[in-house]
């Protein structure tokens, strides 16, 4: 497929479907032209479309769609894999004034909403109605579609699971502009294929999702955060799979070394957590979170989870039990990506998932391996479900050299998960950037599958070209 370039005429048929909100030129801002990690590489679209229904969405798509001009759906732009960047120019989809959650139905325990609310929106809506949205991705000024589209994980999902796990029913436009609606409101389906599910984590290469309805669950009573101290970093990882047979059933475990830490603390410009226990230092840190009904629950769950902590070797047990400290406690955790990102202007990163029995071992792999690849390597993450963040970074390389040791960490990291079952991405996608690792992963065969799949919905390859499993121009 070749893609064109909007004529004139053209251009002004976009801006008769989303009148005064298409831009064009040197109105559109340079935001767009990048995802949240500039290094996976830019592209200016031809224009940007900023929708606020799906009959404007399917307006814009059809005009697209007629005249051969690739279509790239864009939440807010904080994807870490490239997913919404227009590399071969095109058309952005903004969906980020689609900002309307429409309805709070307690009854049926269900939000429905435009995809592009805020999550942080959501989030609160919910607990003003006495619920909760469990995903809780670290990016809560991520739009609900972007997180639905990459089946965003976050912290909570050791206990509540990914996105996918509240999506009942969506609203879709495809890349010819029909309109669809997958899913029901019920709570059990099994009416032929799951299109629905198709749809999550399909980074916006099969449709562009509108509207929204989300399972929403009663929202705990109580919360308290646990934090184990080590003096080590392979006790600490060691001490996850205890934590999770305790029974105690964790909402969030993540771990993090003293070197983040220090990055994080310079960052935040203030220190949260101990850097010493008794005169020996800690090394390594795990964070946990334990939501419960009752306040009597607390006290057992804190005693017993000291316990276990304290029995897998941690120096000590630090514990947030009100709703400041378990603020200050995550805010840490938080701005972790932000810290890397203030102390080292190259980056790279992948957020491999390996089952939870390895993390130690792939772990332990990349810290051995820091000397020979010649960047500074931090682990971190989301211990509790073997999402391990894998991070690598330096300071004002030879851009084609920090390419080449960049490339040489990702494929060891890549092929030391592959022998103990990991698979490429647990939450971030694969975007444009990790196609080849994909491929590598999954094989031939099951990547013919997904591009024969993606063929269905756009069988003229324009929405969002590149990404997940297909190539332009060798990309
Ligand atoms: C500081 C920080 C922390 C983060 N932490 C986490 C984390 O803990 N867990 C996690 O999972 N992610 C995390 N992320 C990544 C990011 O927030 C998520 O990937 C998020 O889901 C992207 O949402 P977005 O609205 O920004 O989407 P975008 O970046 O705009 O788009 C992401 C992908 O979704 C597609 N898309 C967007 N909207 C639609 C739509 N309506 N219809 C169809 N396709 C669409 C795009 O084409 C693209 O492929 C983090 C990011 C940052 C910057």
């Amino acid at each position: 497929m070749e893609f064109k370039k909007p004529s004139a005429a053209v251009i002004e048929q976009l801006k008769a479907a989303v009148p005064g909100r298409c831009l064009v030129g040197d109105d559109i801002v340079e935001d767009f032209t990048h995802d949240e990690m500039d290094y996976n590489g830019t592209g200016t679209p031809d224009a940007v479309c900023l929708c606020t229904t799906t009959e404007e969405v399917s307006a814009v798509c059809k005009i697209c769609y007629d005249n051969d001009l690739p279509i790239i759906p864009r939440g807010a732009g904080t994807g870490l894999s490239g997913g919404c960047v227009p590399f071969f120019g095109g058309v952005v989809v903004d969906t980020s004034k689609m900002n309307k959650i429409l309805s709070i139905d307690k009854d049926n325990m269900i939000a429905r909403i435009q995809s592009g609310v805020l999550l942080v929106d959501l989030a609160n809506a919910a607990v003003e109605n006495g619920m909760m949205y469990p995903p809780d991705p670290g990016e809560v000024y991520a739009t609900v579609g972007g997180n639905v589209s990459t089946n965003a994980g976050g912290m909570r999902a050791v206990k509540y699971g990914c996105t996918r796990e509240y999506v009942r029913t969506m609203t879709v436009v495809l890349p010819d502009g029909r309109i669809v609606k997958l899913g029901g409101e019920t709570s059990k389906n099994s009416s032929g294929y799951s299109l629905l599910n198709l749809m999550i984590g399909s980074e916006g290469t099969l449709g562009i999702i509108t509207e929204l309805g989300l399972k929403l669950i009663p929202a705990p009573k109580y919360q308290v955060s646990l934090m184990g101290v080590f003096a080590d970093m392979p006790s600490c990882i060691r001490t996850v799979s205890k934590v999770k047979l305790s029974g105690y059933d964790p909402q969030a475990l993540e771990f993090m070394d003293a070197t983040l830490l220090g990055l994080i603390e310079k960052y935040m410009g203030k220190v949260i957590y101990p850097h010493e226990a008794e005169g020996t230092p800690i090394n390594a840190y795990l964070l946990t979170t334990f939501d419960c009904r009752k306040e009597e629950d607390m006290d057992e769950i804190m005693e017993g989870v000291s316990e276990v902590m304290l029995e897998a070797g941690a120096l000590d047990v630090v514990v947030f039990d009100t709703p400041e400290a378990f603020r200050n406690a995550w805010s840490v955790r938080k701005a972790a990506l932000e810290g890397m990102q203030a102390a080292y202007n190259q980056m790279d990163e992948c957020d491999i998932v390996v089952p939870v029995s390895h993390i130690a071992d792939f772990c332990e792999y990349l810290w051995s391996i820091e000397d020979e690849i010649g960047l500074k390597l931090i682990a971190t993450g989301h211990a509790g479900d073997g999402n391990i963040h894998c991070n690598c970074m330096t300071n004002d390389m030879d851009p084609a050299e920090f390419r080449k040791r960049a490339d040489l960490f990702l494929d060891k990291a890549f092929a030391k998960g592959k022998e103990y079952g990991a698979l490429v991405s647990g939450e971030h996608g694969i975007g444009i950037i990790r196609k080849k690792h994909l491929e590598q992963s999954v094989g031939k065969d099951v990547m013919d599958l997904m591009r024969g799949i993606k063929s269905v919905f756009d069988p003229k390859g324009l929405l969002n070209p590149g990404k997940v499993c297909t190539y332009v121009d060798g990309r």
